[in-house]
């Protein structure tokens, strides 16, 4: 049955069971009970709806939550698949090797979940970087304190809905099953990767913290295992490679032993960050919120110069977060608790950048043009950060836009601090230019937009990886190196927590015992 209903009507239970009843013509007290299918808002009048998708039970108890449980076998004395990485796409991986029937054994070179936090809550305090534990870095890799926003740009790569019931089976609230922009929040996320461990323990899976992998060993063109920074050995005829895209030395290492990887096109920029209650009143056309919306959020894109130009991982009511994986590079990201409670809106301002736009000093590094044009970018905002350790580069929006440095500068979220700096200045210009013009046209898409209210900080750098490691389409192993599955955002085959956990899943299907 769909509803279209005020905010009220849906969030407050004894208001949907009366429109439920008024809808199919009955009692009330003949909806024995009910069930959101799909939820989404619209908010394109001044008064937004809630449009729902219900299954109402009329006397009659629910039924089960109508999904297949997955059937995790035990794997402890089957044939092990090394996953390097326990990111979303490395514990997807190993997720449906025990349902195949196949022993994953995890390294990850970060801290469990736990003795992360501690160190995250060091980093966010501008108190000291651990190189090898940090947002992107540890249980769950950068999926961890991310967002958990669980939508992915493409439908194509697979059942995105088994990844929802997947997070749901290890926890997750019951919303992300039907909110048409599903969504866990930062502090939910630890306690459901938690779950995740615990299932691939039970059943006989390994996983190895503190454990960075340095070597990928191979006989002849096929894998045989790895060795890792400690020199333990590790056999295996199988090898899924899902180290994210900011193990930067993982490519090198890759390059240096001679296995192939392509530049592929990325995109940087800056993040954004509003007052919510702007963005609030713009997008609801009205000063103040309905308590019963959501925080709003927006998703904007322009063209500039035969460019894209694009909001990337909008956080509403969110924090933007140091996301740097080294020493001397400044690199800012979005995350929001489950709530969405903060008082800022932010999002990643991006451009698109194609392998050939990178500049003629990069191109010596080959296939790592993008990679190594990227740390510049990110070495360039910590050389204007003013010695402060993770404190970032920030101007004013419409400073930016018009060039000026801002004086001074508005309240934000980024706990470790903001630095005034030219950001239109030192930008390289494919990137700058057109982030002044992206700014611009976003403000006749979205009035109010482009105000010194907003501040940018840089930068937005890792919402892509500018290289591939390439695989065959069918088997799904490295072109060249039998046994070996890149695999990930890292391999550059997915972008954000749901398609790489898609493609852990497919690499996964592709092993045969
Ligand atoms: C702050 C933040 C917010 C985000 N918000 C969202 C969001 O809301 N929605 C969304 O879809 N995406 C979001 N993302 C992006 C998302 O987290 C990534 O796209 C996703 O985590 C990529 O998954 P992955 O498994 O391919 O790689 P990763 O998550 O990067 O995991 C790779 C893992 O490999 C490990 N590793 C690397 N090298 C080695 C080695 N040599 N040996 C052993 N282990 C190694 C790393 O420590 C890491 O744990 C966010 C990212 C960040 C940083």
């Amino acid at each position: 049955m769909q509803l279209i209903l005020t905010p009220e009507q849906a969030a407050r239970p004894e208001l949907l069971r009366k429109a439920i009843a008024a809808e199919l013509g009955v009692a009330e007290t003949r909806i024995a009970d009910y069930r959101i299918v799909r939820k989404s808002v619209d908010a394109r009048s001044r008064l937004p709806k809630i449009l729902l998708t219900v299954d109402a039970f009329i006397d009659r108890p629910a039924s089960e939550l109508h999904y297949e449980k997955p059937d995790y076998r035990n794997v402890e004395h089957a044939e092990p698949v090394i996953i390097v990485g326990a990111g979303p796409a490395g514990l997807f991986a190993a997720l449906q090797l025990l349902e195949k029937g196949l022993k994953p054994v995890i390294l990850e070179r970060g801290k469990d979940v736990g003795e992360r936090k501690k160190d995250i809550a060091i980093l966010n305090r501008n108190q000291g970087f651990q190189p090898e534990s940090n947002y992107c870095f540890g249980e769950g890799g950068a999926g961890t304190f991310s967002d958990g926003k669980l939508f992915s740009r493409s439908k194509k790569r697979g059942n995105i809905q088994r990844i929802l019931e997947l997070f749901h089976f290890h926890g997750a609230a019951d919303t992300i099953l039907y909110e048409a922009h599903p969504h866990i929040g930062s502090d939910k996320l630890p306690q459901i990767i938690r779950n995740m461990r615990q299932t691939i323990l039970e059943h006989g899976g390994e996983i190895h913290f503190n454990t960075r992998v340095s070597e990928i060993l191979l006989h002849e063109d096929t894998v045989s295992g790895c060795r890792t920074a400690d020199g333990e050995t590790y056999t295996a005829r199988n090898l899924i490679l899902a180290t994210g895209h900011s193990a930067h030395d993982i490519y090198s290492i890759l390059h240096a032993a001679g296995i192939q990887l392509e530049a592929k096109g990325f995109a940087m920029g800056v993040r954004v960050e509003h007052p919510q209650k702007l963005i609030d009143s713009i997008q609801y056309h009205s000063k103040q919120r309905d308590p019963y919306l959501p925080a709003a959020s927006y998703s904007l894109v322009t063209q500039v110069n035969g460019r894209g130009v694009y909001s990337f991982c909008m956080c509403p009511g969110g924090h933007i977060v140091p996301a740097g994986s080294g020493e001397e590079q400044i690199v800012v990201n979005g995350m929001s608790a489950s709530q969405r409670n903060s008082p800022y809106a932010n999002s990643g301002i991006v451009v698109e950048i194609r392998p050939e736009d990178v500049p003629a000093d990069f191109q010596q590094y080959g296939a790592l043009a993008g990679l190594h044009f990227q740390q510049h970018v990110e070495k360039l905002a910590y050389k204007n950060n003013g010695g402060k350790g993770l404190a970032a580069p920030a101007q004013r929006l419409a400073d930016f836009v018009s060039g000026r440095l801002s004086p001074d500068l508005p309240a934000c979220s980024y706990l470790p601090g903001l630095i005034s700096s030219p950001l239109h200045f030192w930008l390289p210009d494919m990137i700058g230019k057109r982030l002044q013009q992206g700014f611009r046209d976003f403000d006749h898409k979205m009035h109010g937009y482009l105000t010194n209210q907003a501040v940018v900080v840089g930068v937005e750098s890792r919402s892509s990886s500018p290289v591939r490691i390439p695989r065959d389409p069918e088997t799904r192993q490295h072109i060249r190196i039998k046994g070996l599955y890149p695999c990930g955002e890292g391999a550059g085959y997915a972008g954000g927590i749901t398609s790489s956990a898609m493609d852990g899943i497919l690499s996964a299907l592709a092993i045969n015992p």
